[in-house]
């Protein structure tokens, strides 16, 4: 039995949240492997509830899961807040921080049947399946910086900070997907300029005996960014530091098709959390438009990365892939000649191909 922690959130989080659940709960009858939803407030609502954007009962909940599957934060309600308590500062980092989630996965897949939504041409985009392994509570963002008024100016700093035990841990984790995978690591760096990147490669050159069966190439930041939009083909994994898989993740993000079909997951301590890239769609909330795909594969990483269910959790991408084979589309892939459909009807025609197929 795996129990798993259900924070739905705000604006579209509680339409396409419980999609994914009851694909789990398909999935769940599949295989006899019994799944313990408890659904707890995060974000917005928590804050209307009890005034807090993570109530210390929904962070015990999640610790004492074996997962969590959370919808999205935030909206225009509680746009006025100071930045701390905004629910997307106040909520996510928290959370991520609490459950030692250093390393953020984001699959960049192309269903092939929505080629023609990628911004780039079917021949570029067409076979495109890598991962993005980002680094999540170093470097930039959280080492030493400053900003203070100087004579007559003002300056400010951040400093890209890493241990060598915090690149070992990522880097080996994304050596070991590498391995589930196509068996090629792609380290990103910007090692030419960056005294913490030469460390960073110097950790991947010292780790890449332990895993021969890999092969490891090293690219510089500027020529990967250039790379995922020329040919995204060659990649199967990348891993690098926090600010640069930032960006590129975005990037590659928009290489297939819409944000409404991209999941995550976080991983790293003992509790992973899985969640769409998008946010919580105010503009669309509470009218069946969002697309729920992302999270029901955000529950299909679960499924592999938590769970090591690998099987059933290519059988939920399958079934989305066979749905819009079909050609039925939520709004933000629609073109014409499709079938237009609302979240929970996208929903349903997946779990019916889950228990066909
Ligand atoms: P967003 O991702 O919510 O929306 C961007 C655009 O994409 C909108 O037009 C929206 O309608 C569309 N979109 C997003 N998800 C979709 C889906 N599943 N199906 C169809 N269309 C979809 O980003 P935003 O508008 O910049 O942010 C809205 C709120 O969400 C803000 O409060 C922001 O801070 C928050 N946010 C939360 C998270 C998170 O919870 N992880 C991430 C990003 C943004």
């Amino acid at each position: 039995m795996y129990k798993i922690a259900v924070l739905p959130g705000d604006g579209i989080g509680p339409e396409i949240v419980p999609e994914a659940v009851k694909v789990l709960e398909v999935v769940a009858r599949r295989t006899g492997i019994e799944f313990k939803f408890t659904e707890a407030l995060v974000g917005g609502a928590a804050i209307d509830a009890c005034g807090r954007a993570l109530p210390p009962e929904t962070l015990e909940l999640c610790r004492q899961s074996d997962a969590v599957l959370l919808g999205a934060v935030g909206g225009p309600k509680w746009d006025a807040l100071p930045p701390e308590e905004r629910p997307e500062t106040a909520a996510l980092l928290p959370l991520r921080k609490e459950l030692g989630l250093y390393a953020n996965l984001r699959p960049a897949y192309l269903f092939e049947p929505l080629a023609e939504a990628s911004p780039l041409k079917r021949e570029i985009v067409s076979g495109t399946d890598l991962i993005i392994i980002r680094e999540l509570t170093g470097g930039l963002y959280f080492g030493p910086k400053k900003r203070e008024k100087t004579e007559g100016d003002e300056m400010a700093y951040d400093t890209m900070f890493y241990t060598r035990a915090e690149i070992e841990r990522i880097v080996r984790l994304a050596f070991q997907i590498a391995r589930s995978r196509r068996r090629h690591l792609t380290s990103v760096d910007k090692a030419n300029v960056l005294t913490s990147s030469r460390l960073w490669r110097d950790t991947v050159e010292s780790l890449k005996g332990e895993f021969p069966d890999v092969t490891v190439e090293h690219m510089y930041v500027d020529n990967c960014a250039m790379q995922l939009v020329r040919r995204p083909t060659q990649f199967d994994v990348i891993v690098t530091e926090n600010t640069f898989g930032d960006i590129l993740s975005d990037q590659a993000s928009v290489l297939t098709g819409s944000i409404g079909m991209l999941p995550s997951a976080s991983i790293g301590g003992s509790t992973a959390l899985y969640e769409p890239v998008h946010g919580s769609a105010p503009d669309i909330a509470g009218q069946q438009k969002a697309n729920p795909l992302a999270t029901i594969l955000s529950a299909a990483m679960m499924l592999k990365y938590s769970f090591k269910m690998d099987r059933e959790a290519a059988a939920v991408e399958d079934a989305v892939g066979r749905v819009l084979a079909k050609g039925y589309r939520t709004a933000d892939i629609y073109v014409p000649g499709t079938k237009l459909v609302g979240t929970a009807e996208m929903g349903t025609l997946v779990r019916r191909e889950l228990q066909e197929g």
